[in-house]
């Protein structure tokens, strides 16, 4: 929908916006109001050449799109009916937790097999850990091969999927073929147009899972919805958001806590959101307040930092990482707000299904 920045255009100027839409296989249909007159493109309008030839004109004060740029990920697309399951959650019907160490430290291994079991207990259905890390200092540690094997025996132990990031197709390639369910992408890689495309054509075929961090730099929630649609393009539409706090920092949490972006997400996407508390306030004792708000804004799971002793732990765990025994607090409490925010509520999928569809392109 084309508003032009007079009360009509002239007709060169009608003439110059139909070239160019025809360009993309639409038309124009005028739209004459008693002051003003726009301009409907009729056709599919998801020609992001198209729109930036119509932005650059200069007589054209705005275009309003109506069509989503989201063909898998908007929740008017067929896959709205679609549902992601991990650790015996179907995502969307019981709380999904995600729990487990920010770091896994390759010299302990004991702590982070008695993290596994520490968490399964206090009611996680994923176990998170840490072998390779984003670390901003390039002197901090950044991970080793060897924890994966750490990994790996955890989750043969206690018999629940691990979720751990990868930043490259090396570290892409070996979690996948040690047979990690839950690939991370981190809030640095989340705008890493070539890692999204490398990871999306990985687990296409596959029942493998995203979980999408927030990055701090993603200012739209359009953006956050796009890196996801990257890599559901490939085939495999099992991508969850993740959001983990933002920029610009507020003074005492280590990021701005976006936990009430999830209405917001839910009325564009299908996709599930699971928030991280851990990355968002940065600190142990602000995680169980920031974890019931982002359930009570509607989110569908948690992903937690814990750790039997934090103290012992690397990466982020001394500062950030819960206990298992406030997880288990958490996990509880977490429950009793899931349960009445749905109270009353439709099952999501009878709203889904009642909503639009925009065809997969
Ligand atoms: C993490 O999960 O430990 C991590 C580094 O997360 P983020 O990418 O959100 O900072
Ligand atoms: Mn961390």
């Amino acid at each position: 929908m084309i508003l032009p920045k007079a009360n009509r255009l002239t007709p060169e100027q009608v003439r110059e916006i139909t070239r160019i839409v025809e360009l993309s296989g639409c038309r124009i249909q005028p739209i004459v109001g008693a002051v003003r007159t726009i301009y409907a493109i009729v056709g599919d309008e998801r020609d992001e050449l198209m729109f930036n030839r119509l932005e650059g004109l200069p007589y054209v004060e705005r275009i309003d799109r109506i069509q989503s740029p989201f063909r898998l990920m908007d929740i008017r697309s067929d896959l709205a009916t679609h549902r992601i399951a991990v650790g015996g959650v179907i995502l969307g019907q019981k709380l999904l937790v995600i729990a487990g160490q920010c770091t896994i430290d390759p010299k302990n291994p004991n702590y982070f097999l008695e993290t596994a079991a520490a968490v399964k207990e206090a009611g996680a259905h994923v176990l998170r850990g840490g072998v390779w890390k984003p670390r901003t200092n390039p002197y901090a540690f950044q991970g080793d091969d060897k924890s994966l094997d750490i990994l790996m025996e955890a989750s043969r132990r206690t018999g629940l999927p691990v979720d751990t990031e990868v930043m490259d197709e090396y570290q892409l390639k070996l979690a996948l073929d040690a047979g990690v369910t839950m690939l991370q992408v981190g809030a640095r890689n989340a705008l890493n147009y070539s890692l999204l495309r490398q990871i999306g054509a990985a687990v296409a075929g596959r029942k493998t899972i995203v979980l999408l961090k927030r990055s701090l730099h993603m200012g739209t929630l359009h953006e956050f919805i796009s890196a996801a649609e990257y890599i559901a393009n490939f085939g495999n539409p099992n991508v969850i958001l993740c959001p983990r706090g933002t920029a610009p920092a507020l003074d005492g949490y280590r990021n701005h806590p976006d936990e009430s972006i999830v209405p917001l997400l839910k009325e564009r996407t299908w996709a599930p959101v699971v928030v991280d508390p851990s990355h968002s306030v940065g600190k142990a004792s602000y995680v169980p307040a920031c974890a019931l708000a982002a359930i009570a804004y509607g989110a569908d799971g948690l992903c937690v930092e814990a750790h039997v002793q934090p103290s012992r732990g690397i990466g982020d765990d001394p500062k950030q990482a819960i206990t298992p025994d406030v997880l288990r607090a958490l996990v509880a409490k977490a429950q009793a707000v899931w349960q009445l925010v749905r109270a009353g509520k439709p099952a999501t999928t009878t709203v889904r299904a009642k909503t639009g569809r925009v065809a997969r392109g």
